[in-house]
């Protein structure tokens, strides 16, 4: 552990940490919390019960280790068709629920984090992108606030183009492809890969991110966990065009998850796999050759139609390579069955595993029999499996997964696309659906062992060596850590020697 100081430090840097309450802005906002803590500052999370018993047992191992870290809890208020202890949102949380969830929690985070920041006195917070409101909070108790607002750089930028020059306006149809104009590369899309908001300005989620992009910019400067060498030149872009400041602290995951119980539990609480036992995956990975199989999983929020869910199935079936494939959530009895008839099927056969529910993530994709991953391009299994050194097949579906699509396909070089064409609302199937033959062919040529796909396996292991450099004492991560600490400790300075009016 190293403390950043500064010359004439007095005392310890406070700090408040405010994680969203759905899985993948809460797993790395708690990474980048226990990160400041393990660099010598003394973290307050805030959070839900129910959102605090999926990473408490790392806090409670970073306290043991010596670290100031702690969790405040906040209650829910109760709010009318909100059910008892649903707290997160993720693939098994309706629309509306989640917009109840919303109102509750803003409704009580509010209103008890004036009152923290009264009772804790902290030199600086760092806020969820969608805690707007904690920007004039900020001003009020004349701290800095620092945003999380997840995604990648290269993302960020394409939006910031879309918004200004709106080059989907100027195309005939949905799959007619233009460029994004303003970035280092030409980045092609089509209308039916842009995230909604872009073609519908008035709807609400587009009003809420238009207030989000404003507290950025009212915001002292962003975290972001990707790494200079993953897209560096939209780190700089992404500078210029919101005009404020931004840090990198990434690849997270691996720099503040150390041990294998830190992995494991990474958030969801337990190491053990719902149904399974804890060495279920484990001894099926350990009984498979260095680089044989496939890991597929989608995230944390996926919902997927029966139909599609039995295109994955076969397409798994007919690739030809082991698999390892998470699955979320099958409401329909129908579809489940199927699925459940399939993993009984693959599983004698020993073709492939099903995990039902949540994989301890980062210990599978260290495991030496993984050998390429299908993802739906979030962000942070994205670094994640490049920090792993494995290529990848891409299946975006909502959110800015698009886009981080291009950057790994086309920028980087280093995943195969299978081929999805229309961006998806959150909890809604589409029209689209993507083919066992698209599935199949994607993982085969990926894994097959081509030299085209030779070249794409070389060029993510270099990646995955630059990720391990950034974290280490002088890495760029690592440097962009020490800087922000640094600065929260002259703002800090500054304030206390300012004369009392
Ligand atoms: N994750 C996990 N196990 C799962 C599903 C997800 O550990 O079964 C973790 C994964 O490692 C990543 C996060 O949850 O850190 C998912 O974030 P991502 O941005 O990839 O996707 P999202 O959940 O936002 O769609």
């Amino acid at each position: 552990m190293e403390s950043f100081g500064v010359e004439g430090e007095y005392e310890k840097l406070k700090a408040i940490f405010l994680p969203f309450i759905t899985p993948s802005h809460l797993v790395p906002v708690v990474d980048i919390a226990r990160i400041f803590a393990m660099h010598g500052v003394d973290v307050t999370i805030i959070t839900t019960p129910g959102n605090a018993a999926v990473f408490q047992s790392s806090i409670d191992r970073d306290a043991s280790r010596g670290r100031s870290i702690q969790t405040h809890l906040v209650q829910l208020p109760h709010v009318p068709g909100l059910p008892e202890g649903v707290e997160t949102i993720n693939a098994t949380t309706s629309k509306d629920i989640a917009s109840k969830l919303f109102e509750a929690l803003n409704k009580t985070i509010q209103t008890q984090f004036q009152q923290l920041l009264h009772q804790y006195k902290p030199d600086f917070f760092v806020s969820d992108m969608f805690y707007t409101w904690s920007v004039d909070a900020a001003a009020e108790f004349g701290i800095p606030r620092l945003i999380y607002v997840g995604g990648t750089y290269f993302a960020h930028c394409a939006m910031d183009s879309l918004e200004r020059f709106e080059p989907h306006k100027k195309v005939e149809s949905d799959d007619e492809s233009f460029l994004i104009p303003g970035l280092p590369y030409n980045l092609e899309m089509t209308r039916s890969q842009i995230p909604e908001r872009f073609k519908k300005p008035d709807d609400t989620f587009s009003y809420l991110m238009k207030i989000v992009k404003e507290s950025e910019k009212r915001s002292h400067g962003s975290l972001f966990k990707s790494f200079y060498a993953f897209e560096g030149a939209y780190e700089e872009l992404y500078r210029t065009i919101m005009g404020t400041k931004s840090w990198n602290v990434g690849p997270i995951s691996s720099w503040v998850n150390q041990d294998a119980a830190d992995k494991g539990s990474r958030g969801h609480g337990k190491e053990v796999e719902e149904g399974k036992g804890k060495e279920g995956w484990l001894a099926w990975l350990n009984s498979k050759k260095k680089g044989s199989v496939v890991y597929v999983c989608f995230g944390s929020m996926n919902n997927f139609s029966g139909t599609q869910i039995r295109e994955i199935a076969h397409g798994l079936e007919d690739c030809g390579h082991d698999f390892m494939w998470v699955v979320r959530k099958i409401d329909e009895d129908e579809s489940r069955a199927v699925v459940e008839e399939f993993e009984k099927r693959v599983e004698a056969s020993e073709k492939g595993y099903l995990i039902w529910g949540w994989a301890p993530q980062l210990l599978i994709l260290e495991h030496p029999a993984v050998g390429g991953v299908v993802t739906h391009c979030g962000m942070n299994t994205v670094i994640e499996t490049v920090d792993a050194g494995l290529p990848m097949v891409t299946w975006p579906l909502f959110a800015e997964q698009f886009f981080n699509e291009r950057l790994v396909v086309d920028v980087l070089k280093i995943a195969v696309p299978v081929g999805a064409k229309e961006w998806k609302t959150w909890g809604e199937f589409g029209n689209e659906v993507v083919g066992r033959e698209k599935i199949a062919k994607a993982i085969g040529l990926l894994m097959g062992g081509g030299e085209e796909y030779e070249e794409v396996r070389r060029r993510v292991k270099a990646l995955s060596e630059e990720a391990k450099k950034a974290i280490q004492i002088g890495g760029s991560s690592y440097n962009s850590l020490k800087d922000v600490i640094q600065e929260m400790k002259l703002l800090k300075l500054e304030k206390l020697k300012k004369p009392v009016a």
